[in-house]
C-alpha cells in the first residue's frame, strides 16, 4: 500500500518510520532542500550549526527513540549542567541548579511562605504534567477527562483553571511574591495573564530528557539532529524522502484521497496521503474544489490569536559578560531566561494581540557552544534567543528585513541590563520573524505548534470538526502535524499516534 505524506517536519518524518516498519511503501515530499521543517540546524553563520527554530529538547518521547532506534541514527540528547536560571527584574534571581536540589532565589522580600507558595506550585505543576502525560497517547481523551484526572488527585486549583483560567490566577493561590510571578510566566507559551495558559505550563512539564522527568536539556549537533536520526532510521526502513519537492494539492477522486500534483506539474499517485501541514491550510490550501460542511469552514475560517513568537541568534566575538551569572559562578551553560515584570507581560498582552511589538520582552537564551563542541569552530560562539511572543505582522504589515532591525534593537536594548556589553560582542544576526515562520518554514499560520495551544485548541478540541483524530473529511487523507492532538513542541507524538490511527483504519499490514 503506497502512502504519500507531504512535509517532512518531525512528524511527518515519525510516521513515515512507523509505517514503513510496517511495510507500506512511504514517500515523504518535502518542499525545502532539508528535512525538519520547525526541529532543524542549518548552518547560518559559517562554520556555525545553529538550531534556527527549536532550540531546546524534552518532549520528544523515549518510546521513539527506542523503537525507531534514533540513537543508533546519531541523536544525542544532553542535560546541561546547571539547568536553568531566570533574570528577574532589579538584579534579581530564580537559579536552578541540575541535581535536583532547591534553587537559588533573589527576589525581592521573600517570606517563608513564598518560598514553599513556589515549592509547591511546581510540585503541583509536575505532579499534574506527569499524570496527564499517558493521555497524549489516548487520542479520543477529552479535556474534561484531564480535568477531572486533576481533582481526582487532589489538584483542584489546577484543575479549575486548567483550560478556563490563567496561570496568574492559578500562581495568585501559591505565592504573593510578585518576582516569583514573573519568573512563573515564564513557563508558559504566550501570556500567563490568558485564559488557558495553564494548560500550556503543564504541557511543557511533560517533557523528559535522560531519564530525568520533566527535565529540557539540548541536543548534540543542535535540534536538526533529531529530524536527521528520524529520517535515517526511516530511509533504512525503505522510506523515500524527496526534498525540495513542494506539494501543490492534493488529489481527491469521488471523496477519496487518489495522490499529489507536485509544483512542477507531476502526479504522483497514492492509496494514502497524509498531510504534515496545519489542519486549517491543509483544508484551505491543498485540497481545492473539495466542499467542506458549513461547521468546518466556520472552525477553520474563525479568527485565530494574531500572537506568535520570534527567534534571533547572534553570531558573538566572545561571550557577553552577565554579572548576575558570575556572581554565582555561573558558566553560561544551560537556560538563561529573561522574565519581565508581572505588569510587563499583562499591559504587552494587549499590545501584541493588536499587532504591536512587545515593550517587556521576555526571553529565552542559550550559549549552545559552551556545551556543544560540535556547533561551531573551537572558542568560537553564538548565542539563540526566543523572544515568546510577537505579533504575526508588524502593525498589519508582514515583518521584513527593515521591521527586523526594531527586533534587534530591541532585543539589545532589553539584555542590556543584564549584559552591558552585549552589543560589542554581537559580529552578526540572523532573525527568524513571525513571516519567516511561513515563507522560509513553511508553517503557514505562523504559530509554533501549528494552531494555538490555549484550551479552545487542545484535546478534543484539536480535531476537524466531524473528524476522529488525524482524520480529516476526505477518505484516506490524514493529518499527522502539531496541529492535530497532542501536537505541539518537538515531541513526535502526533505522527506516532497518526501511524496507529492509518494502520487501524486499513488494516495492520500494508
Ligand atoms: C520560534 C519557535 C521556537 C520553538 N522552540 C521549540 C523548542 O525549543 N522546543 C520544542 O520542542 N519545540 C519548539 N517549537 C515548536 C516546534 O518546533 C514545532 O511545534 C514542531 O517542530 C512542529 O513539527 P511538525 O513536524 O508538526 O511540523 P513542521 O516542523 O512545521 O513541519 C512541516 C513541514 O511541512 C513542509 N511543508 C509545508 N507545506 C508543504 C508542501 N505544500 N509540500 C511539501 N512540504 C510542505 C514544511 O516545509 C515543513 O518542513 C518552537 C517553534 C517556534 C516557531
Amino acid at each position: 500500500m503506497k502512502v504519500g505524506i507531504v512535509g517532512g517536519g518531525h512528524n511527518g518524518l515519525v510516521l513515515s518510520g512507523y509505517l514503513a516498519r510496517d511495510g507500506f511503501d512511504v514517500t515523504v515530499f518535502e518542499a525545502r532542500e532539508r528535512v525538519g521543517g520547525l526541529c532543524i540546524t542549518e548552518e547560518i553563520f559559517p562554520g556555525h550549526q545553529i538550531s534556527t527554530v527549536a532550540s531546546y529538547y524534552g518532549m520528544f518521547r523515549r518510546q521513539i527513540i527506542e523503537d525507531l532506534k534514533l540513537d543508533a541514527h546519531g541523536l544525542k540528547p544532553y542535560l546541561t549542567d546547571p539547568a536553568e536560571i531566570v533574570l528577574l527584574p532589579n538584579n534579581g534571581y530564580v537559579f536552578t541548579p541540575r541535581d535536583g536540589s532547591e534553587s537559588k532565589i533573589a527576589a525581592g522580600e521573600l517570606s517563608e511562605d513564598d518560598r514553599k507558595g513556589w515549592i509547591q506550585f511546581w510540585t503541583d505543576m509536575g505532579k499534574g504534567a506527569a499524570l496527564i502525560g499517558p493521555y497524549y497517547y489516548q487520542p479520543k481523551t477529552t479535556r474534561q477527562q484531564l480535568v477531572d484526572l486533576l481533582r481526582e488527585n487532589d489538584l483542584n486549583v489546577l484543575a479549575d483553571n486548567l483550560f478556563d483560567g490563567s496561570l496568574f490566577d492559578v500562581f495568585d493561590h501559591y505565592c504573593k511574591n510578585p518576582y516569583l510571578k514573573a519568573a512563573a510566566a515564564t513557563c508558559t507559551p504566550g501570556f500567563a495573564s490568558n485564559k488557558g495558559s495553564v494548560f500550556g505550563c503543564m504541557h511543557h512539564g511533560t517533557a523528559e530528557t535522560c531519564g530525568i522527568e520533566g527535565a529540557w536539556g539540548q541536543v548534540r549537533g543542535g535540534m536538526g539532529k533529531v529530524s536527521e536520526s528520524i529520517a535515517s532510521s526511516a530511509q533504512a526502513s525503505g522510506v523515500k524522502i524527496k526534498t525540495g519537492v513542494k506539494v501543490s494539492s492534493i488529489n481527491v477522486v469521488d471523496g477519496r484521497a487518489r495522490g499529489v500534483l507536485l509544483e512542477d506539474g507531476s502526479v504522483e499517485e497514492f492509496d494514502i496521503v497524509v498531510s504534515n501541514v496545519d489542519p486549517y491550510s491543509t483544508l484551505k490550501n491543498l485540497i481545492p474544489g473539495v466542499q467542506l460542511s458549513d461547521e468546518l469552514n466556520r472552525q477553520i475560517n474563525s479568527p485565530m490569536t494574531q500572537v506568535s513568537a520570534c527567534k534571533v541568534h547572534f553570531l558573538l566575538k566572545g561571550l557577553p559578560t552577565f554579572p548576575t551569572l558570575d556572581s554565582l559562578n555561573h558558566n553560561y551553560a544551560g537556560i538563561i531566561v529573561v522574565a519581565p515584570p508581572v505588569d510587563g507581560v499583562i499591559s504587552d498582552f494587549k499590545r501584541v494581540s493588536n499587532g504591536q511589538m512587545p515593550e517587556n520582552l521576555m526571553m529565552t537564551m542559550a550559549f549552545p557552544t559552551v556545551t556543544d563542541d560540535t556547533v561551531a569552530p573551537a572558542g568560537q560562539h553564538h548565542m539563540n534567543i526566543d523572544i515568546h511572543t510577537m505579533p504575526v505582522t508588524n502593525n498589519g504589515e508582514p515583518w521584513n528585513e527593515s521591521s527586523k532591525e526594531l527586533i534587534r534593537a530591541a532585543v539589545i536594548a532589553a539584555l542590556k541590563p543584564f549584559a552591558p556589553n552585549i552589543e560589542e560582542m554581537i559580529a552578526d544576526t540572523f532573525i527568524v520573524t513571525p513571516e519567516d515562520l511561513k515563507t522560509r518554514y513553511g508553517a503557514s499560520t505562523a504559530m509554533c505548534w501549528h494552531l494555538p495551544l490555549t484550551g479552545e485548541y487542545v484535546f478534543e478540541k484539536r480535531n476537524l470538526a466531524g473528524c476522529e483524530p488525524y482524520g480529516s473529511p476526505v477518505e484516506n487523507l490524514f493529518l499527522c502535524g502539531a496541529g492535530t492532538f497532542g501536537g505541539g513542541n518537538v515531541t513526535g507524538i502526533a505522527g506516532y499516534n497518526c501511524a496507529k490511527v492509518v494502520k487501524e483504519k486499513i488494516g495492520v499490514r500494508a
